[in-house]
């Protein structure tokens, strides 16, 4: 895994093929592609994906790395997770259309604020809703592949049960991964047992299931434009310096 900032002409358009293709949940997909001159990345950056249709028309989307580079038979693989949007134009391609060996065009890695670097000892909180877990699932993926003692805590907002993205290894993760802890919201509707009503994300889940700001920690919001801003408004009124908090804004909706 690379551990620097990848810089080497992230703007080329690369070739990259669909090797594997995963189920997370009924709307939501992890896409492997191979890329052979791919020149690694750190946990929160995102790749540019280009569609071209025979007609020439272009589409092109963001998507956030999910994990570590893997070496694979013909070279470095990455993958993405998409998770489809109604009416979207490019997710339901990428995840109904796009098959086995197709070639797609990515460029990058982007981002150079939204990334955790493995040697950083602070504390880390993630606070995700919906698709938003997956650049927050590659800095959990990293800090196990990197040994890295930084405690973790994880809130996770989701509408249901069935839309939880990499749930069985989040539940592999809780048991395995010293020092990280996971905590959900249901907003629809919540599994048996779980305590309290399905509800948005507030003040109380913030308080009860984050790092307090004297322990300075760092901290990762990503998801739905709406749900980050509310996320970032209540840990800064609860007093973590804005500058500590770090947002990734995932589309238009809340
Ligand atoms: C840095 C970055 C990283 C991203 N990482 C991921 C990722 O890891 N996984 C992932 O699934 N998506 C990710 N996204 C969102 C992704 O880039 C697309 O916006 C998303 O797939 C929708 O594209 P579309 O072409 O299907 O929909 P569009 O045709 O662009 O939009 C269709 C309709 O849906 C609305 N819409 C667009 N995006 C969203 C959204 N995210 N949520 C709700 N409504 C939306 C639009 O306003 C429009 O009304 C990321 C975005 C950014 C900026």
């Amino acid at each position: 895994m690379a551990t620097s900032t990848p810089s080497r002409a992230p703007n080329r358009w690369h070739v990259a093929r669909l090797v594997e293709r995963r189920v997370e949940t009924p709307t939501a997909q992890t896409l492997v592609l191979e890329l052979p001159d791919w020149p690694g990345h750190l946990p929160g950056q995102h790749v540019d994906v280009r569609l071209t249709a025979p007609d020439g028309y272009q589409a092109a989307r963001s998507y956030s790395i999910a994990g570590p580079v893997v070496d694979g038979p013909g070279g470095p693989r990455i993958e993405v997770t998409v998770q489809r949007v109604h009416d979207g134009e490019v997710s339901p391609y990428l995840i109904d259309v796009f098959a086995d060996g197709d070639p797609v065009e990515v460029r990058g890695p982007l981002g150079g604020w939204f990334i955790w670097r493995p040697e950083e000892t602070a504390p880390v909180q993630l606070v995700a809703g919906g698709s938003g877990i997956v650049p927050l699932m590659a800095m959990i993926r990293s800090r196990r592949a990197t040994g890295s003692k930084a405690p973790f805590r994880l809130i996770y907002s989701v509408r249901t049960p069935g839309d939880v993205i990499y749930a069985d290894e989040l539940r592999r993760r809780i048991r395995d991964d010293f020092g990280l802890d996971i905590a959900y919201v249901y907003t629809r509707e919540a599994p048996e047992g779980w305590r309290g009503e399905p509800h948005r994300i507030g003040l109380a889940d913030v308080n009860t299931h984050g790092w307090p700001p004297d322990l300075q920690p760092l901290t990762y919001v990503c998801g739905p434009t709406g749900f980050v801003e509310t996320v970032a408004d209540l840990l800064v009124g609860l007093g973590h310096p804005s500058r500590r908090v770090k947002t990734e804004r995932f589309g238009p909706t809340g």
